[in-house]
């Protein structure tokens, strides 16, 4: 591998750009045209423009990326996540044109992707797995679920980041949320096929961080702890769990490696479970690439994660055992989203006044967004993330804080204040969380929250004051400008 071509933008863009250039590798960079000045771009060797209307098809326009990665002299193709990161037919088709695609077999994408077929495996290794209801005609389909009993919760079988997912806690909701549910999967997804779960109450999201070099050398990386979700999308992540002691996490990775072990895995993996309050785990899916937290997991290992997908990718065999992945410390991520928290977490656009990242020993931030670019609602609104380490959880935490407060993004609205607000719940800090966490904690994180915009605009001021001598705005009319706030 020489030439690496990235199909992808933003902050996952850029952190593989920079693995790949310290590697030696040459890189270009697919942009449409709304990112040709982005971070990312200025970094890669060579940007590519990619044209779709609206911009986020261009980067789901598998023959025009891969003629572009041809037409450049690439020779290989890194997805990122989202977009087409566990799309068979891109992996299939980059493979078919000669180009390396760092990632598993288009056909592991395929099994994996489909949740059905992935849970079938899972049974086959041994996994725990949450009793279902696999999908049939309606009417059956619902008498099988009101067997099951209630909570249930409804999913599309080729679903993915949250998306379509609906709880069902009564018979009465029960029509209305399958045919909702299918014409989500249908409009997400482009496949109708559905199942249903027994719904686990105030579960925690476990995850895996596999590593497989396609030899038959699989090594699990640790866990993850992903249970601070809004709408079953991660908001917070940590490493280790505070609730995974060394027979569960023995369990729980050896699971893991289990599953990737039988499907002949290769890449960077994470195999995702929930774990009940009565310490039982089940499997939930298997992500085929690389995951938005994996920040974490390298914080702790000492190990990049990118460097390993890259390497493997090349035909490298993994040169460690399991005994000698080191875990230290603690590390904690916190997702910055573009969006407008007390409005409904609706994305929020605009310039970006002024961007100062936090610095110092422990911290690390992965953007794709840097002072006066212009934020669109066309992409996801995540547009940078903290990851901190520390000694342990604790520390780490208050680093964490510590960071957010000395994050500066003027103009748009982010979600800075709200993560920050969370960061110092009670629940949060004595590590009492589950994904139920932010629906109960709401209220109290808005309220505190609000204290801290309070002093956010104080200090706004104090920086216009320092900053832009002439502009004298008045405090009080400071206060009234919600774009100021962090
Ligand atoms: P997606 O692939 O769309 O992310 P997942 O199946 O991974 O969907 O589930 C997303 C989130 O939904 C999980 O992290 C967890 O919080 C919640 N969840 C999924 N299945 C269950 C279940 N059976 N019981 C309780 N919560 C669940």
């Amino acid at each position: 591998m020489k030439h690496l071509f990235i199909a992808n933008r933003g902050e996952i863009a850029l952190r593989i750009i920079r693995t790949a250039k310290r590697m030696g590798l040459k890189t270009t960079l697919a942009a449409h045209a709304v990112d040709l000045e982005s971070v990312a771009s200025r970094a890669a060797h060579q940007t590519v423009q990619i044209f779709g209307d609206p911009p986020v098809s261009a980067y789901l326009d598998i023959p025009q990326l891969i003629q572009a990665a041809l037409d450049n002299g690439c020779d290989a193709i890194h997805p990122g996540y989202g977009f087409l990161s566990e799309n068979e037919a891109f992996a299939a088709q980059a493979e078919a044109a000669g180009l390396c695609w760092v990632g598993p077999s288009s056909g592991l994408i395929d099994l994996m992707g489909d949740k059905i077929r992935a849970r079938e495996l899972a049974l086959q290794c041994g996994l725990p797995l949450v009793p279902c209801v696999l999908d049939s005609s309606d009417e059956e389909f619902r008498d099988e679920i009101i067997a099951l009993g209630f909570p249930v919760l409804i999913k599309a079988a080729a679903g993915g980041g949250g998306k379509g997912i609906k709880i069902v806690r009564q018979e009465a909701d029960l029509a209305g949320a399958i045919a909702q549910a299918r014409s989500e999967a249908l409009r997400y997804f482009g496949d109708n096929r559905i199942y249903a779960e027994r719904y686990i109450e105030r579960p925690r999201h476990i995850e895996v961080q596999i590593l497989a070099d396609g030899y038959g050398k699989t090594l699990h990386l640790g866990e993850r702890e992903c249970s601070i979700q809004r709408r079953f999308q991660k908001i917070i992540e940590e490493t280790p769990s505070a609730a995974v002691d060394s027979d569960l996490r023995s369990k729980i990775c050896g699971a893991a490696v289990s599953l990737a072990k039988t499907a002949r895995y290769r890449n960077a993996g994470t195999v995702e479970f929930i774990l009940g309050p009565d310490g039982e785990f089940y499997f939930l899916e298997m992500n085929t690439r690389l995951q938005v937290e994996h920040p974490v997991t390298e914080f702790v290992t000492g190990l990049d994660l990118v460097e390993w997908q890259l390497r493997i990718a090349s035909g490298e065999a993994l040169p460690f055992e399991q005994s000698d992945i080191a875990h230290n410390g603690h590390a904690i991520e916190c997702r910055i989203n573009a969006e407008d928290v007390l409005s409904g977490f609706v994305p929020s656009s605009g310039i970006i006044a002024r961007y100062i990242e936090p610095e110092g020993e422990g911290i690390r931030v992965d953007s794709g967004v840097c002072e006066l670019d212009r934020l669109t609602s066309a992409f996801d609104p995540m547009l940078a993330k903290l990851i901190v380490w520390g000694p342990d959880r604790a520390s780490a935490s208050k680093l964490a804080e510590e960071a957010l407060r000395n994050f500066c993004l003027l103009g748009p609205e982010t979600n800075i204040a709200y993560l920050r607000a969370l960061l110092k719940q009670p629940d949060y800090v004595s590590g009492h969380i589950d994904t139920g966490f932010i629906d109960r904690h709401q209220d109290e994180i808005f309220r505190c929250m609000h204290d801290e915009s309070l002093l956010e605009v104080e200090v706004a001021a104090a920086f216009i004051a320092l900053t832009l001598p002439e502009a004298r705005v008045p405090y009080s009319k400071l206060a009234e400008l919600g774009a100021w706030k962090n």
